[in-house]
């Protein structure tokens, strides 16, 4: 075996591997329909298993459906190191979402097989199911659940659009496993991810290291106006929710720049009543996602929208009243684990850049109950959850190397 540190992965291995995922459920627009639990989620399961028997890996499916794939090292009492993502996609999304998370660990894998590396802990593996979250609620449920963060008795019990039972789909495909899903100790957790969003393109990076992942609010709001005849009705008497309603969803589209640091809100749900051409619209609701790493920012930016939110019914003779819908805490990786993967793409000449992720991802339930850290590549024009999703080779390559030098280094730890 050649010296560790000029130890890589083998780029053209990794690409056949993530093309050859990319076949199943594959979409003419270049993207990947796999939904969890369908058929094609079952196929790309079948051809990871066993890619991960030609290495010789110990199998476990737990019965969440998650699958661990277990590489001894020379102390096998140590807490392993664990690494993945997930082979599940949003409906006609994209092919490096989670793949490159799953691929890429398994193409670390390979490398140390082939070398013949000796690691001090066992190193593991991991397809967590149902990361996506489109066909069965909520998103992220394998490692929720394996995390002990979800009941596993309510994910199981969750039906489709189509009323299609969670844990029946799972036993159709073959993937209800017999171990329970349940946390084991682990050494480190990490994940490789395409950035999903355009940080690193416009920065010039290529490799992303997380702090952590953003806080997320999100709350309904309710407002309530006069229904009238469109013709009849003067101007000056109208109370109309959805003149209001506009009004604020731009106050919303505002805060960020007001507030500063990485604020972001979205309003990308609304329903107008009643919704006729020649009445005046007499109650609206519409959503307010509001992210930001600064929880306490997100905070006075709800107090301050709310007045402001306040003002605008008042003056368009509206009520409001609005419901919290989620409020997820922000979730921090690992310092130490980040700072060492910002040295080693630094090593390995990878120009790299701290940020934040406004994206969930399993790696948030993992640094609830372990030392953990991300890897990103740049997405090209920052699309995700699209068929036109897609990253360089290159880049696949550079993310790659750097999770094999992240594994390595917290495995040989004793
Ligand atoms: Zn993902």
């Amino acid at each position: 075996m050649r010296h560790l540190p000029d130890l890589r992965v083998n780029a053209e291995r990794l690409h056949n591997a993530m093309e050859k995922m990319a076949d199943i459920g594959a979409t003419p627009a270049g993207g990947v329909h796999r939904l969890a639990l369908s058929a094609e989620d079952k196929e790309a399961r079948d051809l990871l298993i066993a890619w991960l028997e030609d290495i010789g890996l110990e199998i476990i499916v737990d019965d969440m459906g998650n699958i661990f794939g277990k590489r001894p090292g020379k102390n096998n009492k140590l807490p392993p190191v664990l690494s993945g993502s997930h082979l599940d996609s949003a409906p006609n999304g994209g092919r490096f979402d989670g793949a490159l998370g799953v691929l890429g660990t398994l193409e670390v894998l390979r490398t140390i097989h082939e070398k013949n590396v000796e690691t001090e802990r066992p190193i593991v593996i991991v397809n967590w199911t149902n990361e996506e979250g489109c066909r069965f609620h909520p998103a992220m449920a394998g490692s929720g659940v394996w995390s002990d963060r979800l009941d596993k008795k309510k994910i199981h019990d969750q039906r489709d659009s189509q009323g299609r039972i969670f844990i029946d789909e799972l036993q159709k495909i073959g993937y209800k496993g017999t171990t329970p899903a349940k946390r084991f100790p682990v050494h480190a957790y990490f994940e490789c991810h395409n950035e999903q969003g355009p940080v690193l393109v416009n920065g010039g990076k290529v490799i992303g290291v997380p702090r952590g992942i953003v806080g997320v609010r999100w709350k309904k709001v309710f407002l309530k106006g006069t229904a009238n005849h469109a013709g009849t009705t003067p101007m000056n008497a109208r109370k109309d929710a959805l003149c209001a309603a506009a009004e604020m969803i731009l106050k919303v589209n505002e805060l960020p720049a007001k507030m500063g640091q990485d604020m972001v809100a979205t309003v990308g749900e609304i329903d107008n009543f009643p919704n006729a051409v020649n009445v005046i619209p007499e109650s609206v609701h519409f959503s307010i996602d509001l992210r930001c790493w600064n929880e306490d920012l997100i905070a006075r930016a709800w107090d301050q929208l709310t007045t402001s939110l306040e003002k605008t019914a008042r003056k368009r003779g509206c009520t409001f009243e609005t419901k919290e819908s989620m409020n997820l805490s922000r979730s921090s990786f690992n310092e130490t684990l980040c700072d060492r993967l910002m040295e080693i793409s630094q090593s390995l000449g990878y120009p790299a850049l701290k940020m934040v992720s406004g994206a969930g991802h399993d790696a948030a339930y993992l640094a609830q109950i372990a030392p953990a850290a991300m890897i990103f590549v740049p997405s090209i024009g920052g699309q995700s959850h699209v068929e036109s999703e897609n990253t360089t080779w290159e880049d696949c390559e550079a993310g790659a190397n750097v999770l094999l030098h992240g594994i390595l280094a917290s495995a040989m730890e004793k």
